[in-house]
């Protein structure tokens, strides 16, 4: 019996190198695939910050010359074993030498271009691991079942390994014109119509990556289904909808190690699911404390920690604001992102200094505080591919109330008066009145129902955001594609 082997190629992974969810996905997905007697590796490029940090520990592989358009690049290979997990890094001074892990768009078309190449180059005997699957993510890899058609199958090269696609955001799609991307990827004419790379004309990595993979998944059911509609489908549903039959959605979990209101170093006071009433309360004094809110134990404190972008729902907050704290409700925003955003929330928190708390940063520490001290978490998205905060939140003790879509859908169950069964509360419009009322509903629980606010917080609590469940799904999506006798 072998074991499956599955290369992850992602441009972020945790916790060499982080912007946002995807980076968490692949720092730990792996490592569960691993678990399930799985031979799952990494690849991502060697970023700056990562050859400060990890630098002494890095294994030098190889090093070659890589033919990029009319340019010849070196690209170097380096490897680290991390929690039984084997990573490799493409290392090139020139594309990512740099700070920030991301660069000009223009720029990051090119590096990206290169990157995927490497990667190609690279597996086989230069990595000494030769996948059955590779495992792209995002439209940093979209291009690599594309590349593997155009330039190693018809040699005989990687022939019998398969591709999955996962989509963590369909916004961002790696768009470019047709002469760049056909010198910096070397394709020909044959790869360059409206039914393979273009879409509306140019080279779309993300709808390439659709067309060529085996198999496409997105990260929650509820948003594999949405996509295909043109409100969610950022101008790809209709070639969603034409391989809907290779689309799956398979919900993300969260590092349950790294956030443990048991044993969380960042939070005021420890707790479990047995003990969580004192432990809550005095975190909650401590952040209301620590933010110059007041500090009133029965006032029901609202905890939000997001990007501050559209998609987050921000217009409904600032809409109801007023009206929330009217109604005696706190709230507490950590965020960074659109500036309109953060000015408007700051103009608003300058009149409620005492029950407002607007905190434009990044902060972990402070996130920890709001996850554990508060009494309800909001996340009114407009959108929202999986989302980790609500998971997060729940695990916390605190009780999510979010709009009914994508992820949250698939993880918030509202709260059933009659049964007394739920973990949250939720609202299905993009209406701010909706939320308005909701989070007045759910402050009516929480003031004036005792035991069903405890059945709530209970089931956050005692909920399962394992990796556990989802990897195996992945686990038997990949032994589908290689039609898996020989693998168990
Ligand atoms: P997205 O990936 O769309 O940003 P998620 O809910 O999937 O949203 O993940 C967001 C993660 O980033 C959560 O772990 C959240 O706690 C964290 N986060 C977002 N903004 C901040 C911030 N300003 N400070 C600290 N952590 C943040």
């Amino acid at each position: 019996m072998t074991k499956l082997k599955i290369l992850f190629v992602a441009s972020e992974v945790a916790p060499f190198a982080k912007v946002g969810g995807l980076a968490d996905v692949v720092g730990v997905l792996p490592g569960a695939l691993n678990n399930l007697d799985c031979e799952a590796r990494v690849v991502m490029p060697l970023y700056r910050q990562i050859k400060q940090k990890y630098g002494d520990q890095l294994y030098f592989m190889r090093w070659t010359m890589l033919k990029l358009g009319w340019r010849s690049m070196y690209s170097g290979l380096f490897s680290l074993e991390k929690d039984g997990v084997t990573y490799y890094f493409i290392d090139n001074e020139y594309y990512f030498g740099h700070d920030a892990i991301y660069q000009d768009y223009s720029f990051d078309i090119e590096r990206f271009c290169f990157f995927q190449r490497a990667v190609l180059e690279a597996m086989g005997d230069p990595m000494e691991f030769e996948p059955d699957i590779v495992h792209c993510n995002d439209w940093q890899a979209g291009m690599i079942p594309v590349l593997l058609d155009a330039h190693y199958r018809p040699h005989g090269y990687h022939k019998e390994v398969k591709t999955v696609l996962t989509i963590h955001n369909l916004k961002y799609q790696g768009i470019h014109g047709v002469e760049r991307i056909a010198d910096l990827c070397d394709l020909s004419p044959q790869y360059m119509t409206a039914y393979g790379v273009l879409k509306d004309g140019v080279p779309n990595f993300l709808k390439a990556g659709i067309v060529y993979s085996d198999a496409v998944t997105t990260v929650s059911p509820t948003y594999a289904q949405e996509i295909l509609s043109g409100y969610y489908g950022e101008g790809l549903d209709g070639v969603l909808r034409n391989y809907a039959y290779k689309l799956t959605g398979i919900l993300n979990g969260i590092d349950l190690v790294g956030y443990n209101p048991e044993t969380d170093p960042s939070i005021t006071k420890n707790y479990t699911v047995k003990n969580y009433k004192e432990g809550k309360a005095a975190c909650k004094e401590a952040l209301q404390e620590r933010l110059g809110l007041d500090i009133n134990a029965g006032a029901p404190l609202l905890g939000m920690i997001t990007r501050l972008v559209d998609q987050k729902g921000i217009d409904l907050l600032t809409r109801v604001l007023d009206e929330m704290l009217y109604s005696g409700m706190q709230v507490i925003v950590l965020g960074t992102g659109d500036p309109y955003y953060e000015d408007s929330l700051r103009r608003m928190a300058d009149h409620r200094p005492d029950q407002l708390s607007i905190n434009i940063c990044y902060d972990d520490e402070l996130a920890r505080q709001i996850y554990s001290g508060c009494d309800m978490f909001l996340m009114p998205s407009l959108f929202e591919p999986c989302g980790l905060s609500q998971m997060i939140a729940m695990r916390y003790g605190t009780v999510p109330i979010v709009r009914e879509t994508g992820g949250l859908k698939d993880t918030v169950t509202p709260y059933n008066q009659f049964t007394g069964e739920g973990n949250g509360f939720s609202f299905s419009n993009i209406n701010a009145h909706e939320l308005l009322f909701t989070a007045k509903y759910a402050c009516d629980v929480y003031r004036n129902h005792d035991e069903a606010w405890e059945g709530l917080v209970e089931a956050g609590m005692n909920g399962d955001y394992s990796w556990n469940s989802s990897a195996k799904k992945y686990k038997e999506l990949y032994n589908h594609l290689v039609n898996e006798d020989s693998h168990e």
